[in-house]
């Protein structure tokens, strides 16, 4: 994945928290509710695509900007230097702005085009190490990335990539690997946006609206990943000027390498349909290559009757 040198990034909604209080060990206490009985052991730790399902079925995608308190968010300025696509072909920070931007382009014009639902931009992209507090509680790194729906924020572990999904998932480190995770994450803001949170009824199991919620942020993703060399900045410059089958084949191992099945394997116990939150390895695989080819909502409907 090349981005274009000449692009603008905009950084605007891209923030750090720095190190917060707490770390790994220490971080679980503030307790983000999490749905379908993930939070036992460590295993909530090597959950990729957290999404907190309860409070936004309580919350709903038109929360007030006041339910969060943004004056209390500090920023490192860790990404204020981040201003061209070359600065994003050198730095990983400023890769995962250039991501964000590819991204809120995307969605700015295809879900006002594919749905009758006005498209807001996230809060922010916010990374962390250690602990980070959200308008959805506080969180350690050990639940990796998540979608806060109360604060519309994605919440990212800077340490994540490098700790958990090379080292203990044996996942891929290819440089695909973050936008992939990062335009599932988007998904579940697409899905805020659409309402699509308020439908999850059923928490567990392999044809649960919970996987069914999770499945369809990877065909969104899919989605994206199918359009990004075709998104610009506000200038209307390309920002990304290549993306390889390479690049998608290694988002599509890292679905792979993510499925639950896969999590609960490697986490020491035996997979167990049941208890599946965000479908197998397969599933993720194909949803992601659905929107990948197809590119709609509706080929990522996976509400639909028989879908799953
Ligand atoms: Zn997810």
């Amino acid at each position: 994945m090349r981005f274009n040198p000449k692009a603008r990034l905009d950084a605007r909604r891209t923030s750090d928290a720095g190190r917060g209080a707490g770390g790994r060990s220490a971080g679980r206490s503030g307790g983000i509710p999490v749905p379908g009985g993930l939070a036992g052991g460590g295993v909530g730790g090597l959950l990729v695509v957290l999404v907190i399902v309860g409070l936004s079925m309580v919350l709903g995608g038109g929360d007030s900007p006041t339910a969060y308190d943004t004056g209390r968010m500090a920023d490192t300025d860790r990404y204020a230097s981040c201003e061209t696509g070359d600065d994003a072909n050198r730095s990983a920070d400023c890769a995962r702005v250039a991501v964000e931007n590819s991204l809120y382009d995307y969605w700015s014009s295809t879900l006002p085009e594919q749905s009758a639902t006005a498209f807001t931009p996230e809060r922010s992209l916010r990374t962390f190490s250690g602990a980070v507090s959200t308008g959805c509680g506080s969180a350690s790194a050990d639940v990796g990335p998540f979608y806060c729906p109360v604060d519309q924020t994605i919440y990212l572990d800077r340490t994540f990539f490098a700790d958990v999904l090379q080292d203990r998932l044996a996942g891929p480190s290819g440089a695909f690997v973050e936008p992939y995770v990062l335009a599932h994450e988007y998904g579940h803001h697409v899905q805020n946006l659409l309402g699509t949170m308020g439908r999850v009824r059923t928490q567990q199991g392999a044809r649960s609206d919970a996987v069914r919620l999770e499945l369809q942020a990877d065909c969104y993703a899919g989605m994206w990943a199918g359009s990004a060399t075709g998104t610009q900045d506000a200038q209307g410059a390309v920002l990304i000027s290549d993306l390889t089958r390479q690049d998608v084949e290694q988002a599509i191992a890292a679905a792979t390498a993510v499925g639950d099945d896969r999590i609960q394997s490697s986490s020491g116990g035996q997979v167990d349909p049941d208890s599946w939150t965000h479908g197998s390895a397969r599933q993720r695989v194909e949803w992601f290559t659905r929107g990948y080819r197809e590119g709609t909502l509706d080929a990522c409907d996976t509400f639909a009757p028989g879908a799953l």
